[in-house]
């Protein structure tokens, strides 16, 4: 009697589930959302988060015992495109334009760009704003500072939206000590003021002109550009410091690229870490009476080989329009602009 009152009650609750969900399928048919029903995992979930050790720095390369990469090795005719500390070297066909923009235009990011126009130099001013704002970070927010001995002198240029110029005045010096200063003058000035208003900071030379987009392919952390006169030599003929006495010293078995003093940037924050070095280095030699032979470009590719750049931007980006384009770049993008020099050095 028991089981058979079991059995019956049994029956029953099938009966009831086997209906409950046919009329749960039927009206799940009709209701405007579908429904899963997972199991929810449990809110812990929402608020783990791992505690990282913070990321470690990395050190000052010191060991050189490596062959020199050649921007040329492979083919004459194609360009190397990482180097053996695996940094993308940039030139046209290694990167697709419109992917980067959809991944650094949502980003919406601020742009710096700092020249010096010190005495005759002024003239470069109009020429290198108007081909930048033809081809410079199209699109992205943009903030010129220009350095000048007489801020009176630079010419207005109009600027596309979101398109900014400031003129910083600086004290006029010699050609000499115009590069010699100009990384203590930009250090200063991210501490002052344009590690507020930057993301990124390229640094160039004013009497330049570009002459094809550059754009987001060029952002990274420190970024330095390959000279023009010197990618196809061997690393002993590079035109480093060779005394020992300087700070700039590099030895003939040392180096990567030979890299130019007219072009280098990347974060904010790592421009200044650079630039202050290279200020503290050049400091150093003033101290000791010397005067490294390119001046900061000395510095410059004495920094580069024990901290290396993590983008590295062909010639392409840094050319001396004097030369032949060599079939090895599709491009030129950014060139120096013919100058008297005798006559800019009087
Ligand atoms: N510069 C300047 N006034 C000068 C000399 C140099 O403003 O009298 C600035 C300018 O921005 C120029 C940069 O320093 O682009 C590098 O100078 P330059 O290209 O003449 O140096 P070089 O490459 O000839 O050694």
């Amino acid at each position: 009697m028991h089981r058979q009152r079991l059995a019956l009650g049994l029956g029953i609750c099938l009966l009831v589930g086997t209906s409950l969900s046919v009329l749960w399928v039927y009206v799940e048919n009709w209701l405007p959302v579908s429904y899963v029903p997972y199991y929810l995992p449990c809110p812990e979930i929402f608020n783990t988060k791992l505690h990282y050790e913070r990321e470690k720095p990395l050190q000052p390369v010191v060991w050189s015992q490596y062959p020199q990469p050649k921007l040329l090795e492979h083919r004459p005719t194609q360009l190397l495109t990482l180097t053996p500390w695996l940094a993308p070297i940039i030139s046209e066909g290694t990167f697709h334009p419109e992917l980067l923009q959809h991944i650094y235009q949502p980003l919406n990011l601020t742009i710096g760009v700092t020249v010096f126009a010190v005495g005759k130099y002024t003239h470069f001013v109009q020429s290198f704003l108007e081909s930048a704002e033809e081809f410079f970070m199209r699109g992205y927010r943009v903030h010129y500072y220009i350095f000048a001995d007489n801020p009176a002198a630079i010419p207005r240029v109009p600027l596309g939206p979101h398109r900014i110029l400031s003129t910083i005045p600086i004290q006029g010096h010699s050609h000499w000590e115009i590069s010699m200063s100009r990384m203590e003058t930009i250090s200063q000035h991210i501490a002052k003021r344009a590690h507020r208003e930057v993301d990124y900071l390229f640094c160039l030379d004013v009497n330049m002109v570009f002459r094809n987009p550059w754009g987001p392919e060029t952002l990274g952390d420190l970024v330095a550009a390959i000279h023009p006169g010197y990618y196809t030599v061997p690393r002993q003929q590079f035109p480093y410091e060779r005394r020992r006495v300087s700070a700039a010293f590099v030895a003939d078995s040392e180096g990567d690229f030979y890299y130019g003093g007219a072009v280098f940037g990347g974060q904010v924050a790592r421009v200044y870490e650079f630039t202050r070095s290279c200020h503290m280095a050049i400091l150093a030699d003033k101290a000791n009476g010397i005067m490294a032979a390119w001046q900061e470009e000395s510095h410059l590719n004495r920094h580069f080989i024990s901290n290396k750049p993590s983008k590295v931007l062909s010639p392409e980006y840094l050319w001396d329009n004097r030369k032949p384009q060599p079939p090895s770049l599709k491009l030129i993008r950014f060139s120096t602009l013919d100058k008297d020099i005798s006559c800019l050095r009087s």
